[in-house]
């Protein structure tokens, strides 16, 4: 089928002249029509537009370009709606935003066009990047492809289910505390949250800028590297990201891993987390022996903090970026007879109760007299997990981890327990306070419901080609990623 193929195996066919962009173009849009109306992955789509820039592809297909230049040639990607492409709604899955069209394309929007892509559909998310279920949504939840009375894990919901159920050959997303890898192991795709700095933000709506990155959702490995070469590099509008050069990601996929020291981080195996993910966890663990990795247990002392300093420094930042919000400068207005007024009335209408609940929190860890007792402590801590990452990367090449503790939960579940809800990010959160690469991989399925389980492997800073390379090899010996939820 058309709409199965991974971005490397359309390339192929595309070149060959096998199958032309408005082909897997159109595929898509009939896959959308057939399943989307169960999983709800897109909030809109424009198919004219899609098709139309699939036609001009085809020209310069047609016209002797080739993928060595222009990777993504042809090949259809959707994104999630945080991320600014030109003429194209912009929700963050809020109200707050009403008919917000943006006036420019993201950096990684220009970089894909720039590669090829056909830039395609606005997929739902929570509200402002804020939740782990997409039930945060202001407009839809998105289900899980692999059972539909389930969340297909957020904030990147929309993304993962697309991919998961074939509805585009890639997708991206935004990763915050865990909102790329979460999702992709909840819907039995890859994602890859690149290291701080490696991809630029300038055009990502804004949660929490010190933590927020932007990556691809992909069926297999090979793709994600193929997307983050595209997305890769410098941008000078975007002062946080690094001119640390940019290697072809996908030259080391196919070595060997043997030699490679691969640390189990002992406080990542305990409490919370469920038996069968811990059983395809530990037999991920015992492959990658296999194949030649030395797996070392260790130590990350201060992880149990690690979700109340994220919760704390996440959500002073949020105060600060959403405070744009106000019914002045974007999208939704709500009158009221005093300037005060018009912003209380457009925030309290346009906003939902989590980003509302993340707003409070955020500006009472920020407010004087609390701010050297909740924020100024969490950024010590912060620097102390950071510090027993790069410590255990003094003897480690890379980290193994569970991404999540449970397969997907139910709709509803967690949805009036916020701590809970934050619990579920437990082993994803610290690689962003950190600020290095992670990258979530099919490992497994729980049998009865059957769920994909993920696997997490956590990177030096931009050491990108490591955790690709290691992914690569345990896909190759393994064969999750190939199989598909029955829509
Ligand atoms: N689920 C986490 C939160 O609610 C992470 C979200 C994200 O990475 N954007 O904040």
């Amino acid at each position: 089928m058309l709409h199965s193929l991974t971005i490397s195996q359309l390339a192929a066919k595309l070149a060959s002249r096998e199958v032309t962009s408005r082909e897997a173009t159109q595929a898509c849009l009939d896959r959308i029509a057939a399943v989307d109306g169960r999983i709800q992955a897109f909030t809109s789509y424009n198919a004219a537009d899609a098709l139309a820039q699939a036609d001009a592809a085809d020209a310069k297909i047609k016209a002797g370009a080739s993928h060595a230049q222009f990777p993504l040639l042809g090949v259809p990607i959707a994104i999630k709606d945080v991320l600014n492409v030109k003429g194209h709604p912009l929700n963050c899955s809020s109200k707050i935003l009403g008919d917000f069209i943006s006036p420019y394309d993201a950096t990684v929007i220009e970089k894909l066009k720039a590669s090829g892509a056909i830039i395609f559909g606005r997929l739902n998310m929570d509200e402002f990047a804020m939740g782990s279920s997409t039930e945060n949504s202001a407009f839809q939840t998105t289900k899980n492809p692999w059972d539909i009375s389930r969340i297909p894990g957020g904030s990147s919901g929309g993304s993962a289910a697309a991919v998961a159920a074939d509805e585009a050959f890639a997708t991206l997303g935004s990763d915050t505390g865990g909102s790329i890898r979460q999702p992709a192991a909840l819907c039995g795709c890859v994602g890859l949250k690149p290291t701080y700095g490696r991809v630029s933000r300038y055009g990502l709506v804004a949660f929490a800028s010190s933590l927020d990155q932007v990556g691809p959702f992909t069926k297999d490995v090979r793709d994600a590297a193929t997307m983050l070469n595209v997305i890769s590099g410098r941008d000078p509008r975007d002062s946080s990201s690094v001119s640390e050069p940019v290697p072809d990601y996908t030259a080391a996929l196919g070595s060997s891993i043997k030699g490679l020291k691969i640390g189990l981080p002992k406080e990542y195996m305990v409490g919370g987390l469920d038996p069968e993910v811990k059983a395809s966890v530990d037999a991920a663990v015992k492959k990658l022996t296999e194949l030649g990795a030395e797996v070392v247990e260790i130590s990350l002392p201060h992880t149990d903090y690690a979700v109340a300093v994220y919760y704390i420094i996440a959500t002073a930042e949020a105060s600060s970026n959403l405070a744009r919000f106000d019914g002045i400068r974007y999208g939704k207005r709500v009158d009221g007879d005093s300037p005060e007024k018009l912003y209380g009335n457009t925030r309290g209408q346009g906003f939902g109760p989590e980003v509302k609940r993340r707003i409070i929190l955020g500006t009472y860890v920020l407010s004087s007299g609390y701010y050297d007792a909740f924020y100024l402590r969490a950024q010590k801590v912060r620097t102390l997990i950071r510090n027993d990452f790069l410590k255990a990367f003094e003897t480690v090449d890379a980290i193994v981890t569970p991404t999540t503790p449970t397969a997907a939960f139910k709709i509803g579940e967690k949805a009036d327990d916020p701590l809970q809800m934050y619990l579920s990010d437990i082993f994803t959160i610290s690689c962003n306070l950190a600020g290095i690469p992670g990258l979530s991989l099919p490992c497994g399925f729980t049998k009865s419901p059957k769920l994909p389980i993920g696997l997490q492997l956590l990177g030096k800073p931009f050491a990108e080609e490591t955790i690709l390379k290691i992914a690569h090899a345990y896909e190759q010996a393994t064969d999750w990623h190939t199989q598909r939820p029955g829509l």
